[in-house]
């Protein structure tokens, strides 16, 4: 590709995005108005509005009359009649499907336990399954626009296949190839992580950056990167693979057989582990009398016990350390965590303490709750839509 062609398809992809961020932002807009509030040529909004309407992503009326002279202006709208959106989650234990609307809201919902997550081609039967009762409630119109899928291994950015998903045992595996026979729906798969960052990227807190970091800190430790307005996968699809860098050369042995990742630092059973010790020096503190979970230690910590805050000290470090790999790595405008580190009762304790940081980067948690990952998954489809490309 020469680097002409690049440069077009890059201000492309950020100009539709623009554009359609704008209008779902100020509908009902006009042509004009679009220019003027994205500085954006008469000339490139007719191009892209063009594109849009073709789609039916957007609609369009005429405005209401106001007696002035001269024509009346076109107004532009989200059309709420668009399309619908698939977004499944695949998890070890669970499996999490939705029909959305172009704006994320989930419009019917199913979960199914997973009986044997150790095989690939059950799992992925079970998942069609899944597809095919959700396609059945949407309708002729508005029609079906795609299904994405959230995966939680690694995956072959090329192909769609799963490369390992350790935690369930699998190796290689065609994922998408399976997922995606007799479909005659575009079907899109990718690392949860870079969906759940998507997801915030067009219907989270990232809606008005084009560079973002999401960072989850929960069971495990893992980062999804939106750069220049597309996912960022890397040559592998390793790229947000955070959980496993060392951080601690003499620390605990992690469950990918290194030593001292960050995960064995600030994922939810490492913490609690590292206070389950801590409290065995100090049996006097307040959280010994406590049931052990994040918001108990979260609470006793507020409370200024000791033990507590030294566990809160030393994991605040950690996350601080995570935050600034992603900020020297990826130099993006804002990072979204999320997780039940941060979402857990009582976090304003642990967020407090991440705030002032050297690094100036944008930190928000994410808003979007316990649909994350089915909306991030259906926000592929509208990305690919949107910018043509996966
Ligand atoms: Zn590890």
């Amino acid at each position: 590709m020469t680097s002409i062609r690049a440069d077009q398809i890059f201000l492309q992809r950020i100009n539709r995005i623009t554009v359609l961020r704008h209008i779902r932002r100020e509908e009902p807009i006009s042509r004009i108005d679009l220019s003027k509030r994205t500085g954006l040529s008469p000339s490139t909004i007719t191009n892209i509005t063009h594109y849009f309407l073709e789609k039916n992503l957007i609609s369009e009326r005429k405005s209401p009359a106001t007696g002035a002279k001269g024509r009346r202006p076109v107004w532009l709208s989200l059309n709420p009649n668009g399309g619908r959106l698939i977004g499944v989650e695949i998890r070890k234990e669970v499996l999490r499907g939705a029909v959305t609307d172009l704006s994320g809201n989930v419009l019917s919902y199913e979960e199914r336990n997973v009986e044997d997550p150790g095989d690939p081609q059950k799992l992925t039967a079970e998942v069609r399954d899944l597809i095919g009762s959700l396609r059945a409630k949407v309708k002729r119109r508005p029609k079906l626009l795609g299904v994405g899928v959230s995966f939680p291994g690694v995956l072959d950015p090329g192909t769609g296949d799963c490369l390992l998903w350790a935690d369930a045992g699998w190796g290689r595996f065609p994922l998408k190839k399976r997922l995606k026979e007799e479909m005659e729906v575009p079907v899109l798969v990718d690392k949860d992580a870079r969906a759940e960052a998507l997801g915030e990227f067009w219907f989270g807190v990232g809606q008005d950056v084009n560079d973002l970091v999401f960072m989850k800190l929960d069971g495990e430790v893992s980062a999804g990167v939106v750069s220049d307005g597309r996912p960022y996968r890397g040559r592998r699809g390793l790229a947000g693979e955070i959980g496993h860098i060392t951080v601690d050369p003499r620390g605990r042995k992690c469950r990918c057989g290194k030593v001292g990742c960050l995960e064995t630092k600030v994922s939810v059973p490492a913490v609690l582990e590292r206070a389950r010790e801590v409290l065995k020096e100090h049996p006097d503190s307040s959280l010994a009398g406590e049931k052990l979970s994040l918001s108990s230690l979260y609470r006793v910590a507020g409370e200024g016990d000791g033990a507590a805050r030294k566990v809160l000290e030393e994991l605040a470090y950690f996350v601080r350390m995570a935050l600034e790999v992603v900020a020297y790595t990826y130099d993006s405008e804002l990072v979204v965590l999320a997780g039940k580190m941060v979402e857990a009762e009582g976090a304003g304790v642990l967020l407090d303490k991440l705030e002032g940081s050297p690094i100036e980067v944008r930190i928000e948690t994410s808003k979007l709750n316990e649909h994350r990952g089915i909306v991030g998954a259906a926000s592929m489809v509208l990305h690919r839509l949107v910018v043509e490309e996966d």
